[in-house]
């Protein structure tokens, strides 16, 4: 969630910080600040909302000269998003950034609040930063060491000593790496911040402590100094640009033909190297946001055609429930960032209970990536835009594989040249689906000026409405909801008005004819419906007809047009389709 920057080396570092912060402007965030350090002084200046209003900030106001300095985005979770509330936050001789969340922190800021400590935030960072300036006397290592052990919750901390000359930083729960370069080092919650600088960085471990110079990083795992591997990472530069886009989403949307030709063939094509689902009894996914839904797919999927029972459940339930793990189960975790906490819980409680975990990760070097037992990276590269698209895609594609060859083993495939030869095109389909933006303009044009619309659909075209609708809530702000389409009479129809839009998504040919009479039910009381399907429809205005191909594929054809139906419908709503509102990319807080 969110973002840390930090600097430390022979340049200013605000043009660093400042840059570092807009790489990590698509995580989310309401209110950004910075801190700068020279020997005599510590100077801090933080603003609310964008980081155009820091940097405005900053060019009117007389900095101190400085080579050292931390800088955040904040996500609030305690307090609301003010200049007093934005990072970094100050107590006595310490100054820090962190992103996460202190559980204790009310009982905490009492017990230091009755050894007279003074507070000024609402924030739960602004008591670590006490608590290590309560433990510091001389050693800055010892005094993060002491206050952590008080600390429950999770933190990347990026910490400044007024009387010492280097950067520290720790994490437990919430990622941060260091960054390393020519006579320069720097702290990032995501390599993204720090690319342009330096391709190379340590992982920091749960706990490990970094004290990083300009020219000497060295890490300290309990006490001891400790030997480090250098990662290299293989983001380009360049991923950071839009390419000519107007929008990170429409881009990612855009590279969804190019990431499934580089992630989904090869898995394609070397299906063993995929695990076997048949080895276990019981299978879960966890997930949360549109990971969630691709699990749903991948449920379906799993049980109509692969005749295997799948459980499902959001990450957020799933940890705290009483799971009955009586059978040989795997636990299935989806995550774009890796880094998601809820997911990253869900996976430690069945790992506490000595179930496999496998997870479905595009971040290689997160925390889910490296806990989890087995892994399938999607390769998605970076996705900037908060709403996940292409990385969205390939989990569907991934779970659609995982069903296939589970269907294989137990010889539930027919027609499997078919289903592989239409498979090895859908690269070239998906490209056609997209390349029709002139349509999903015509539908946004009839939707944009709604405040409440309906998503329905049966079986895998649930699953599929599922996304389409959460996609357009999330960039266009439109309150949708998506219904199986036989609930809707159950209730929900009281809600259908003259003109309401009802989108339909039809594919599923074993109970398309269902759906059929759930539309004509919504029309004769004044709906106005949009069906997307692989068929072509008579007597329907508003259609899109994509290419028909097997039911396994099947939905990696009709998500690519309702992300491109929200994009469309956020543009003209005016939206920040890349930022919107209230919404983190990586949400690594409960
Ligand atoms: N919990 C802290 C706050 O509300 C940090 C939030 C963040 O990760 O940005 O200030």
């Amino acid at each position: 969630m969110c973002g840390i920057i930090g600097y430390i080396g022979e340049k200013n570092p605000i043009d660093i910080l400042i840059n570092g912060l807009k790489s990590l402007e698509y995580r989310g965030y309401d209110s950004a600040g910075i801190a700068l350090k020279n020997k005599d002084q510590v100077e801090t200046i933080k603003s609310v909302g964008k980081i155009i209003n820091l940097e405005e900030k900053i060019k009117s106001t007389d900095l101190i000269s400085s080579n050292l300095g931390i800088a955040h985005t904040r996500w609030a979770t305690h307090g609301r998003p003010s200049e007093e509330n934005a990072h970094p936050h100050q107590s006595g001789k310490i100054t820090l950034v962190h992103n996460g969340i202190i559980e204790n922190a009310d009982e905490l800021r009492e017990k230091l609040k009755k050894e007279g400590i003074s507070f000024y935030s609402e924030t739960d960072t602004e008591v670590v930063a006490a608590l290590i300036n309560k433990y510091y006397e001389k050693s800055p290592v010892d005094a993060i060491t002491k206050a952590l052990q008080e600390v429950k919750g999770s933190y990347a901390l990026g910490i400044l000593f007024e009387d010492n000359e280097d950067l520290y930083a720790v994490r437990k729960d919430s990622p941060l790496i260091v960054g390393l370069g020519q006579k320069e080092n720097f702290i990032a919650s995501d390599i993204a911040a720090i690319i342009d600088y330096t391709n190379k960085y340590i992982l920091l471990e749960e706990k490990e402590i970094a004290h990083i110079r300009k020219d000497k990083v060295e890490v300290i795992k309990e006490g001891k100094v400790i030997d480090k591997k250098i990662e290299q990472t293989n983001l380009e530069k360049d991923s950071k640009d839009k390419n000519g886009y107007d929008h990170y989403m429409l881009k990612e949307i855009m590279e969804e033909p190019v990431v499934l030709e580089k992630t989904f063939k090869p898995y394609l094509e070397h299906l063993d190297s995929l695990p076997d689902l048949t080895k276990y009894e019981e299978i879960h996914i966890v997930a949360c946001g549109s990971a969630m839904y691709a699990g749903m797919i991948g449920k379906t999927l799993l049980e109509e055609y692969a005749n295997t029972k799948v459980e499902i459940d959001v990450a957020s339930e799933y940890r705290y429930k009483n799971i009955i793990y009586d059978r040989k189960t795997i636990v299935i975790l989806i995550s774009q960032s890796g880094e998601t906490a809820d997911t990253i819980a869900a996976m430690r409680k069945a790992k506490e209970h000595n179930i496999d975990t496998l997870a479905i990760v595009n971040v290689k070097t997160s925390t889910i990536a490296r806990e989890s037992d087995s892994q399938i990276f999607i390769e998605a590269g970076p996705e900037i835009a908060v709403a996940t698209t292409k990385a969205y895609i390939l989990q569907v594609g991934i779970m659609a594989l995982l069903a296939y060859k589970t269907a294989l083993t137990k010889d539930l495939v027919k027609e499997e040249h078919k289903v592989l030869e239409e498979a090895e095109h859908l690269p070239r389909l998906i490209k056609e689906v997209l390349d029709r933006q002139d349509e999903y303009k015509e539908i946004a044009k009839e939707i944009y000026k709604e405040e409440d619309i309906f998503f329905i659909g049966r079986k895998i075209d649930y699953a599929t409405s599922m996304e389409g609708s959460l996609k357009l809530k999330e960039v266009s702000y439109i309150h949708s909801e998506a219904y199986q389409a036989g609930e809707l009479k159950h209730g929900t129809i009281s809600l259908i008005d003259e003109g309401m839009p009802v989108f339909a998504i039809i594919t599923d040919d074993t109970i398309k004819d269902k759906t059929v009479s759930n539309i004509e039910e919504v029309k004769s009381r004044g709906a106005k419906t949009i069906i997307i399907s692989n068929e072509s429809w008579d007597n329907q205005k508003l259609q899109v007809v994509v290419p028909r191909i097997s039911p396994y594929f099947q939905p990696l054809l009709i998500v690519p047009t309702l992300q491109l139906i929200a994009y469309e419908t956020a543009k003209l709503r005016g939206c920040d389709i890349d930022k919107p509102k209230n919404l983190a990319k990586s949400v690594t807080v409960e």
